[in-house]
């Protein structure tokens, strides 16, 4: 059994943030990475976004740097990830998938959150080339100036990523496979007022086609779901915009989760509804979802966690 002051899990923005401040807390903390090193952005690729980078930074090598900072500072990290979760009593009992058990005094959780992607092999494969597929206009809309774009969904996300879009493209098209949109009215009011955006109704993005050998999205096969009719529409980009889930499975029946799924916090804290629990970066925010809000977090978890071990015992 490995015994940690602190232990964070996930290796994302959140996680690396958390560990870098714990660490130089003299909290030496440990770091389960879970399933994906290094979190969301990995699978992005370059962010122009994090202050700090004004020539940006590929995805993976950003965490690459978070990584080496917080193992300075007296980090242990295991390949590994939780199993199974006991929060009744302190020291709290993390299972993991291949190093056994940990104990802990404070456990930060920072397992993000996945897009959800449609789950086609070429859409896979595109995104991870950097080849025109993404879940985030944010970070990627301003690689796709002057190229029609497809957005896939139709709820609140969907809406803003289309119009987000409309900065760069001079035309998106949002496919839905319905013929009404989930979006609030207001969202949706705003994307139908928009002349650059069109919609496709009744109708799902099938697969996604490339250029000969250069791993570059150059159109999509929609079939309408009424006629079970094919098409293909060129375009320079896809947008899936089809929801996120938070990685909380984990605690459920253990800590508070809302209606969506994602960790409660208290409000401008990170506590969650067990004392010596803490939450930061996507696990607990289905509002900003950006690599500097969640490091910001990760920051404000490794205080909250050293204040609370400070005035209940566990940090020496
Ligand atoms: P959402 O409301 O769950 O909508 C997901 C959309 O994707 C739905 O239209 C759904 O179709 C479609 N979809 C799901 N799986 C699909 C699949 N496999 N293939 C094709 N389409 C699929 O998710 P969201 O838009 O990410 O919003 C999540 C929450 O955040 C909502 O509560 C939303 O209001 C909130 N939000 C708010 C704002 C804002 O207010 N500015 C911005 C973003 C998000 P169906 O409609 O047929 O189910």
């Amino acid at each position: 059994m490995k015994h940690a002051k602190v232990l964070i899990l996930g290796s994302g923005a959140a996680g690396w943030t958390a560990a870098i401040y714990a660490g130089r807390a003299n909290l030496e903390p440990f770091v389960l990475h879970g399933p994906q090193r290094g979190g969301q952005l990995t699978l992005t690729t370059e962010v122009e976004n994090y202050p700090g980078f004004d020539h940006g930074i590929m995805g993976p090598k950003l965490m690459e740097i978070f990584e080496a900072q917080a193992t300075r500072f007296g980090t242990k990290v295991f390949q590994t990830w939780a199993t199974e979760v006991d929060l009744k009593k302190r020291p709290f009992t993390v299972r993991t998938a291949t190093e056994g058990d940990f104990t802990c005094e404070a456990l930060i959780v920072a397992t993000g959150a996945e897009a959800k992607w449609l789950g086609l092999p070429s859409e896979m494969r595109l995104r991870d080339a950097g080849g025109g597929v993404s879940a985030c206009a944010t970070c990627d809309g301003f690689f796709f100036k002057g190229k029609e774009l497809v957005v896939v969904g139709g709820g609140d996300t969907a809406m803003e990523e289309a119009i987000h879009l409309t900065k760069y493209a001079p035309k998106v098209t949002v496919v839905h496979r319905r013929d009404k949109l989930r979006a609030s009215k207001i969202m949706a009011d705003r994307a139908n007022a928009n002349p650059k955006i069109g919609f496709v109704w009744n109708s799902e993005v099938v697969d996604v086609l490339d250029t000969n050998g250069n791993k570059r999205i150059r159109a999509v096969v929609l079939q309408n779901l009424l006629s079970g009719d094919k098409t293909e529409m060129a375009v320079g980009g896809l947008f899936v915009a089809i929801g996120h889930k938070p990685n909380t499975d984990l605690f459920v029946g253990q800590l508070e989760l809302d209606e969506k799924g994602y960790l409660v916090t208290q409000p401008r804290t990170t506590y969650t509804n067990v004392p010596g629990v803490f939450a930061c970066g996507d696990v607990q925010d289905s509002v900003y979802r950006q690599a500097v809000t969640a490091a910001g977090t990760g920051c404000m978890a490794a205080i909250d966690a050293e204040r609370w071990l400070d005035l209940h015992g566990g940090a020496h």
